[in-house]
C-alpha cells in the first residue's frame, strides 16, 4: 500500500516534469515557426502565384484589345451601336481594373527584392499565410486593414 502510493507520487512528479519539457518544446516550436514565416518555399510559392496571375492578366488584356478591334464595326442601326458601345465600355472598365491589379502585383513583387513581402506596411507585423493565400497582394495586416476601412467609410459618410 505504502509502496503503491510512493509509486503514484513518483509518477506525478515525472508527469509534471514531462509537461514542463513539452511546454518548452512548444515555445521552441513556436519560435522556429516564426522564423520560418517567410522561408524560401513560402516566398517561392507566393512569387509564383503573383507572377502567374500577372501573366494571365496581361494575356487577358491583349486578347480583349484584339477582340475589340475585330468587333469595331460601324453599325447603321442606333440600337446595335448602343449595344456595342455598352459592351465596349464594360470591356474598358474590366481592362482598367485588370491594369490596376497588374500594377498592384508589380508593386507586391518588388517587395520580394526588398525582403519585406508578407509584412504589414503600416505596423510591420506578419500579415499571415492564410490572409496572403486569400489575397497575395495584401499590404496591410487584418487590424490595419480594418482601421483603414473604417476611416474610408467615415470619409464617404
Ligand atoms: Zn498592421
Amino acid at each position: 500500500m505504502f509502496n503503491g502510493n510512493n509509486m503514484k507520487k513518483k509518477e506525478t512528479v515525472n508527469m509534471s516534469s514531462y509537461k514542463l519539457s513539452d511546454f518548452h518544446k512548444k515555445i521552441l516550436k513556436k519560435d522556429s515557426m516564426a522564423n520560418k514565416y517567410m522561408n524560401e518555399s513560402n516566398l517561392n510559392y507566393f512569387r509564383n502565384l503573383l507572377e502567374k496571375h500577372r501573366d494571365h492578366l496581361i494575356k487577358k488584356i491583349g486578347k480583349s484589345t484584339i477582340q475589340m478591334q475585330n468587333r469595331s464595326v460601324n453599325f447603321p442601326d442606333p440600337i446595335d451601336r448602343a449595344v456595342q458601345e455598352e459592351s465596349f465600355n464594360l470591356e474598358l472598365k474590366n481592362r482598367n481594373r485588370d491594369h490596376k491589379l497588374i500594377q498592384k502585383i508589380e508593386k507586391t513583387l518588388k517587395k520580394f527584392k526588398e525582403k519585406n513581402f508578407g509584412y504589414c506596411e503600416n505596423c510591420g507585423i506578419e500579415i499571415g499565410i492564410q490572409r496572403l493565400k486569400a489575397r497575395p497582394t495584401a499590404d496591410l495586416c487584418i487590424d490595419c486593414k480594418t482601421v483603414e476601412e473604417i476611416k474610408e467609410r467615415q470619409k464617404i459618410g
